[in-house]
């Protein structure tokens, strides 16, 4: 079955045609580096994540480009309230950033282009915009005129009638009843400190919006395949981005407009502002992996909002843990007897896998084949039912599956100081020296690492 996403922008499920054959240009609004990001934000870069490996599961080949916001109001207000300079401030919460991505095992994209390296593009179009009649200029702030572009509204399903015409707006974020002229440009005020750029258009800096178009433009060329984003980006972000684009090359923008959902907690939006929020940080202070924290952010449909709760952190929790023993316990079962049926169930998942991830990736029901499988492959090892060879294959299948999910957690170096660790434990337990064997367990336990004694011996398990 073919590959088909829900387009935003068509309001349809359409089945997915890359402009190249083989190739997907894909461009993902990054983070804010103004503070850690929270779990919120990391829904949506997980679904990406999804998205960007079921297309290299598919065979495309990607370029994928997520931009970081590095210049806009909240990064200069809040690195101005600090006293440091704002290279200094986004620096900080852009390591970070890179090393959350790290723990929840997201795949680096192609280009992570910082909006103040790329100033003079972002310059190019807005004179492009004034030399179409599409911007204009008061007091040194450059507007976009929506009244200028006919299709103003096409993504949000905007009612343009009624519009107040020639009301401008200076902020990056607005609600949609302010519909109204945005800034491309902003000229320097005293609250933006040493923050500014001496360019063509005066002293000053770049909208949010603006920065999106150009970065994505320059890494992807003008028409480019999917963008994506959480739902708040769609109205006015996406809707600029594609008047701004659209108003200077004259071109088609995006093919498809993928957007994700919100993450709740107390079934409000998760966000800074509000105050209701966690970091990563927060969740693995708590004694969480990453891992689970991806299982439980990956696992509903990314259309459909998520309440988060510990409850269903901890639900995750347990289904990762039943994935990763699924695989281990493959590994350590000698096979026996073949009767068939692994290879029947083995087409099964994988028809049910890439059936379901193709529907506009509706992983809850990818999920539920997987784990349908091991539940029927589990019984057939229980009773002797597995060859050797069909084990091998369901470890390749559930490997393929796992260069998507990446649930599998491999630490091979790790592995081996452990093991060293706990035949040092043995030793101690031979000589009868208890301190020192505790003393080892103890230390497994903090990387943790939790041992069972078994008839065969110690075994180790990782505490997810
Ligand atoms: P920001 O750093 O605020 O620009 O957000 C980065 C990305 O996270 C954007 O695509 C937002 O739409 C997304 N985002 C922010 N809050 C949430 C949330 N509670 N749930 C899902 N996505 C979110
Ligand atoms: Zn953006």
């Amino acid at each position: 079955m073919a590959l088909r996403f829900r387009n935003t922008l068509s309001g349809i499920k359409e089945e997915f045609i890359p402009i190249k054959p083989g190739k997907v240009g894909l461009y993902t609004c990054g983070p804010t580096v103004y503070y850690y990001p929270t779990i919120g934000n990391y829904r949506t870069f997980i679904f990406e994540d999804l998205l960007r490996r079921y297309l290299k599961y598919k065979g495309y080949e990607i370029t994928h480009v997520m931009n970081l916001t590095d210049v806009d109001d909240k990064t200069i207000r809040d690195s101005r309230k600090e006293g440091v300079s704002l290279k200094e401030f986004t620096d900080r919460y852009t390591r970070a950033f890179f090393e959350d991505l790290d723990a929840l095992g997201i795949e680096r994209a192609e280009y992570y282009p910082a909006a103040t390296e790329h100033i003079n593009e972002m310059v190019a179009i807005i004179k492009k915009l004034l030399d179409r009649g599409l911007a204009y200029e008061v007091d040194g702030n450059y507007y976009f005129k929506i009244a200028a572009f006919p299709g103003y509204g096409k993504l949000a399903k905007l009612d343009m009638e009624g519009m107040k015409a020639g009301a401008r707006v200076a902020a990056d974020e607005y609600e949609k009843e302010s519909v109204s002229d945005f800034a491309l440009w902003k000229a320097w005020d005293e609250k933006d400190g040493d923050v500014y750029w001496e360019t063509g258009l005066g002293k000053g800096r770049p909208g949010w919006h603006i920065e999106c178009s150009a970065m994505s433009m320059k890494y992807l060329g003008n028409h480019f395949d999917i963008h994506c984003g959480g739902v708040d980006n769609m109205f006015p972000h996406h809707e600029n981005e594609i008047a701004q684009s659209e108003g200077a090359t004259g071109e088609k923008f995006v093919n498809y407009w993928l957007h994700s959902e919100y993450l709740l907690a107390d079934n409000r939006k998760m966000s800074k502002s509000l105050g209701n929020y966690y970091t990563l940080r927060d969740i693995l202070d708590k004694g969480y992996s990453g891992r689970a924290l991806r299982y439980l952010l990956i696992s509903s449909h990314y259309r459909q909002q998520l309440n988060f709760t510990f409850e269903r952190l901890d639900a995750a929790r347990n289904s990762l843990e039943r994935y990763n023993d699924f695989i281990k316990n493959l590994n350590d079962y000698p096979g026996g007897k073949t009767t068939g049926e692994a290879e029947t169930y083995i087409k099964k998942v994988v028809e049910g896998f890439e059936n379901n991830l193709d529907d506009d990736l509706n992983i809850s029901g990818a999920l539920g084949e997987i784990f349908d499988f091991i539940r029927d492959i589990n019984r057939l090892k229980a009773e002797d039912k597995l060859s050797a060879q069909e084990r091998d294959k369901i470890i390749e299948t559930m490997r393929r599956f796992d260069t998507v999910l990446n649930f599998e957690i491999k630490e091979q170096a790790l592995d081996a100081r452990i093991e060293e660790l706990i035949a040092r434990r043995n030793q101690a337990r031979q000589n009868k020296d208890y301190a020192l064997s505790d003393k080892i367990r103890d230390e497994l336990l903090a990387m943790g690492i939790v041992l069972e004694d078994t008839p065969q011996g110690v075994k180790w398990k990782r505490k997810i």
